[in-house]
């Protein structure tokens, strides 16, 4: 097969990052007989520095025209001082409302290697940590109006979060739908004691629950979740929930498991092209010195080639050169641990791509 993926290498650790997903993917061309070609996209601090805005329509433009998007990550303290629209994240928020791709599916799974890391006791990591959170991408209150203004003298700021039935339903098809494929069970995550908003939402969940009877479906509120996700997690399966909630569950889901290093996440709209990236951000403390964990980007890879290209033979070889790596004791800095040995962003990549 021949793909065109576009290639958004970003800021702070991005670049060294994406090379070695890079290495990885170009291993699996090998190996399988594919032709992957990449077209580099200037997106987030890069973007700005160089065309005077974090997503010139020209590189959304290129995005549109391949076949997927592979990022690293954008944004760091160079551009931290601008104003709103033209902050690096911009060009993110721009990226997936201009790519159409209202769903974020990342997964929160424990790597056995890596249970030690996981900040959670032995005993509630022995049950196992395997869910995916499903986060609406394109709606809610990062997509309302923002705006502060003057009244009676002091400054008052107004974040809005709309959602309609419509934005409800597609994003909780898609989790009913990956249920199906993982242990059929979805937990939809609200506020629905104090916002409307959550109220629609958990009207329209449970109309979509009474399609999917196979399905076990409950609801539960934001603030609970937040606690049980490290007092049980392993109830979870699939996890649904509006945009910011997602944001900052699918964080706390993700430091559960270890290392925020290793954890891919894909975003899809309608149609197989999707954006592939690791849920971690540009780590600007670590930027330039070859210590990032480039496994996140690397399994995004892997997301990309399984959901976007129907690779699921080459997916999984990826996932098991991981496996293989870990098992060797071979670690990044993040995720170090007694009796492993220590190796570089570059190292971690060159050893996935032997592995396979
Ligand atoms: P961060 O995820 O960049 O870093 C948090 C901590 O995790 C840091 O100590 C960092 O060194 C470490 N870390 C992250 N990824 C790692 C990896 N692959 N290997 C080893 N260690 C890793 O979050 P932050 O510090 O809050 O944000 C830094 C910048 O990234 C900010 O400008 C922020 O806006 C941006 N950001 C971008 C994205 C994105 O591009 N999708 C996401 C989140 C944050």
């Amino acid at each position: 097969m021949e793909k065109k993926i576009a290639v958004i290498r970003g800021d702070g650790i991005g670049p060294e990052i994406v090379a070695e997903a890079i290495k990885v993917l170009d291993a699996v061309a090998a190996k399988y007989g594919h032709t992957f070609t990449y077209d580099e996209v200037d997106m987030g601090g890069v973007a700005i520095d160089k065309w005077g805005e974090p997503l010139p329509q020209a590189m959304l433009d290129k995005c549109l025209a391949a076949d997927s998007v592979l990022l690293g990550a954008v944004g760091g303290p160079k551009w931290d001082g601008l104003p709103g629209a033209q902050r690096p994240e911009k060009g993110l928020l721009a990226l997936r409302a201009g790519m159409g791709l209202y769903s974020n599916l990342r997964p929160a799974k424990l790597w056995p290697q890596l249970a030690e890391a996981s900040p959670l006791k032995p005993s509630i990591v022995a049950q196992g940590i395997d869910f995916i959170v499903v986060r609406e991408l394109i709606g809610g209150v990062y997509f309302g109006e923002h705006k502060t203004e003057t009244i009676n003298g002091q400054q008052v700021a107004t974040d809005v979060m709309p959602y309609s039935e419509a934005e409800i339903e597609r994003i909780g098809r898609i989790a009913f739908e990956t249920a199906r494929k993982r242990r059929k069970k979805v937990t939809s995550v609200d506020k629905a004691n104090v916002l409307d908003t959550s109220r629609l939402w958990r009207a329209v969940m449970h109309r979509l629950a009474a399609e999917y009877p196979d399905v076990e479906y409950s609801d539960m509120l934001v603030d609970n979740t937040a606690m049980q996700i490290v007092k049980n997690p392993a109830q979870f399966d699939v996890v649904v929930t509006e945009n910011m909630f997602g944001d900052i569950l699918s964080d706390e889901a993700s430091m559960i498991t270890g290392s925020i290093g290793m954890i891919p996440s894909s975003s899809l709209g309608e149609g197989t092209r999707g954006l592939y990236e690791p849920i971690h951000g540009s780590a600007p403390d670590i930027a330039g010195q070859d210590k990032a964990n480039p496994i996140g980007t690397i399994l995004s890879a892997a997301m990309m080639l399984k959901y976007s290209f129907d690779m699921d033979e080459e997916a999984a070889a990826i996932e098991a050169a991981v496996h293989k790596v870990l098992d060797a004791g071979k670690r990044t800095g993040d995720s170090m641990a007694e009796g492993c040995s220590l190796v570089s962003c570059s190292e971690m990549g060159s050893a996935i791509a032997a592995a396979l």
